[in-house]
């Protein structure tokens, strides 16, 4: 049952080969004895969970039911979830059980699947490692002296131990892609806007878009069907018709099924900054690409070396802001011994945020504070915009652009931990898409060292179903998505 793709658990589930509820045992038991090695979930509710499933497999006996009723979802913890313990990976949080469901939430509720728990990250989502969370590090599957890639670092490493068949995350600056690159998952970030933001964790966000990780583009797309959507509680979720994202799949002929599609390769990312071994395996899936019909233009972006900059001011900018509501007062961590108001604030502050969490509200207060706002925050969002003409001027030529996701295959866990700048340019080709607001995928493409490397696809806005059916075409002449880390099969 573990290896089946959400398809195929839906025909199991449809066919009564299996129930809900023993689904959702089975994985609840892998957990049990997995988790404790991996630390990839914060709560697991086995009570809530079944009784969710058992309500699912009514409704599967009445014959009622969509595509994921009564299939088990792992949800990154930054989405608030009714009568579950909330966190964000934070102390400021770790008392705070949610009121109310995040529309990403209620959507999957009301599709019939089954909430299986939710999943380590890095503190309020910053970070490249998951070293932040206050919950303790996640282990790489593949190997447990590694890091999983972060913030989606819990929800990645469940679904490829086989902890959960598929997960919801994350994407301020690369936080889907990456953990999915670094665990052998395929992981999207959508276009801003398409999935709401309403009840989850804001960090920055202009910038933050939910999004599936999965073992593959078609489980992707099923995800992706249940989660976007207008939702008017959010002031920046895109009222447009619904689309079924896995229409263009197994669409077209069968020998040279991308004949006609541009693939722009952009001179940035081939350049120096990446490892050799994470270059070849992608230089051999953009081969891959051409024998599958693809043909491949050269294209530029010549603003992308300053995303990392622009979105370091930009990020914590918003960040510093979204993150005054934490003040030790209505909700989240109160210190237990303060003088008076501002000694509540401060004391409840420095012991419930850690120290990234921290140096990102200082330096978001200070680019937005008199005198330093025009020559850092205005200057950020103008640096946005011309990396949005790049892509635009990019996508007049190609259809898709193609390259690494990650610089790297996963590193040591401690690694990059005390050297903020290292693990910030562990995003150097994912932050570029979140500044744009542009879809991107990142798909499994081979092995270094028997750890995962990931290709990442990014589209023009709203191209999402062409991305998953470019990804979903890769999958079918390879075979690396379907790789199981060892010890969990
Ligand atoms: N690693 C980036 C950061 O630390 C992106 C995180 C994310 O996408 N949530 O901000």
């Amino acid at each position: 049952m573990i290896e089946r793709d959400l398809r195929a658990l839906r025909r199991a589930l449809a066919a009564k080969e299996i129930s809900s509820v023993e689904l959702t045992e089975l994985y609840l038991q892998r957990i049990a004895r997995h988790n404790p090695q991996l630390n990839a979930y914060i709560s697991v509710d086995p009570e809530s969970s079944l009784a969710q499933a058992r309500a699912a497999d009514q409704r599967l006996a009445s014959g009622e039911g969509g595509p994921l009723t009564g299939i088990p979802i792992a949800h990154k913890d930054i989405f608030c979830s009714r009568g579950w313990l909330t966190t964000c990976g934070s102390k400021m949080l770790g008392n705070f059980v949610s009121p109310y469901d995040a529309a990403v939430i209620a959507r999957f509720a009301a599709a019939g699947a089954v909430l299986l728990g939710k999943t380590n990250m890095d503190e309020f989502a910053m970070g490249s490692s998951n070293e932040t969370s206050f919950y303790g590090p996640v282990k790489n599957p593949w190997d447990a002296s590694c890091v999983p890639g972060g913030s989606s670092g819990g929800s990645a490493a469940a679904v490829v131990a086989r902890l959960a068949p598929a997960a919801t995350g994350t994407d301020t600056g690369g936080s889907i892609r990456q953990p999915a690159a670094l665990c052998n998952l395929t992981g999207m970030k959508p276009t801003y806007g398409v999935v709401s933001r309403y009840g989850m964790i804001a960090f920055a966000s202009s910038l933050d878009q939910a999004g599936p990780l999965a073992r593959s583009a078609a489980d992707c797309a099923l995800l992706l069907n249940t989660m976007a959507g207008f939702d008017e509680r959010d002031s920046t979720s895109l009222d447009r018709p619904p689309e079924d994202y896995s229409r263009e799949l197994d669409r077209g002929a069968a020998d040279r099924p991308l004949a006609g599609l541009k693939i722009g390769l952009p001179e940035q990312f081939f350049g120096e900054g990446c490892a050799p071994e994470v270059m070849q395996l992608v230089d051999t899936a953009i081969g891959e690409y051409r024998r599958l019909g693809a043909e491949t233009v050269a294209v530029s972006l010549p603003n992308m070396d300053l995303s990392v900059a622009a979105y370091y001011v930009i990020a914590p900018a918003e960040a510093s802001s979204n993150l005054a509501r934490f003040d030790g007062v209505r909700y989240g961590y109160r210190a237990a011994q303060y003088e008076d108001l501002n000694d509540l604030y401060g004391k409840s502050r420095a012991q419930g945020f850690g120290a990234e969490v921290k140096r990102r509200i200082l330096i978001g207060t200070y680019v937005l504070s008199h005198g330093y706002y025009d020559a850092y925050y205005l200057q950020a969002q103008r640096i946005r915009r011309l990396i949005a003409n790049d892509f635009a001027e990019a996508f007049r030529q190609c259809d898709v652009i193609v390259g690494p996701t990650s610089p790297s295959t996963a590193f040591k866990l401690g690694e990059k931990a005390a050297d903020p700048v290292q693990m910030y340019l562990s995003d150097i080709y994912t932050i570029a898409v979140n500044l744009a607001g542009l879809p991107a995928i990142s798909l499994p493409c081979g092995f270094a060292g028997g750890l995962p490397a990931g290709l990442q696809l990014i589209g023009d806005y709203f191209t999402e179903a062409r991305l998953l059916d470019v990804a979903h075409r890769y999958q079918q002449a390879s075979s690396w998505h379907l790789q199981c880390p060892a010890g969990f099969a």
